[in-house]
């Protein structure tokens, strides 16, 4: 299969849709956290999901996937899905991004790639917008085939720390040392 289709470049308006508050969306409960401003390189983290798509561990559905995500202070953080002899303990790739995102200092997801072997985008599954939900809030961006959406319009009514009844966790960033 090749891994250099480009068909998704035919819709250019998305890429340079700047990130946008939403927290005032009214698709859904929006609470705490506010989505930053900045300019984002979907060619950027649509490549970076690519390149790392090519390195997915998936010999059973043989349906690899991609993600890259930009972090807040800059950092394109990758996962690739990785399939095991027991079905039901896969990893999607945004289990590494998140993983990544912890292990390389902490922080909060801004946007996301998700893309499958041809580059084609995709969406993420159930579970894993819960687990992008929580990494990168309801302004979180995500690219897919309807153009840019937020985790807001992807998940609304949302599961969130509010809903335990407790202090959210600290999200302080930590030292990469
Ligand atoms: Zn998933």
């Amino acid at each position: 299969m090749s891994r250099d289709a480009t068909n998704r470049d035919t819709t250019p308006a998305k890429d340079t849709t700047p990130a946008k508050d939403t927290t005032t969306s009214s698709s859904g409960p929006v609470r705490g956290r506010r989505a930053r401003s900045r300019a984002i390189d979907w060619d950027a983290l649509r490549l970076a999901a690519r390149e790392v798509c090519a390195r997915a561990y998936a010999p059973y559905s043989h349906f690899s996937v991609g993600a890259a995500a930009l972090a807040d202070d800059g950092r394109i953080l990758t996962g690739c899905n990785v399939e095991n002899a027991a079905y039901g303990v896969v990893l999607c790739a945004e289990c590494g991004v998140v993983s990544q995102l912890h292990a390389t200092g902490g922080g909060s997801l801004i946007a996301l790639a998700y893309v499958g072997a041809e580059g084609q985008p995709l969406t993420p599954c159930g579970r894993c917008r819960q687990l992008l939900w929580e990494q990168g809030g309801p302004g979180l961006q995500l690219d897919t085939a309807d153009g840019i959406k937020t985790m807001a319009e992807l998940l609304p009514y949302a599961f969130d720390v509010d809903d335990l009844g407790t202090p959210p966790p600290t999200k302080a960033r930590r030292s990469r040392t």
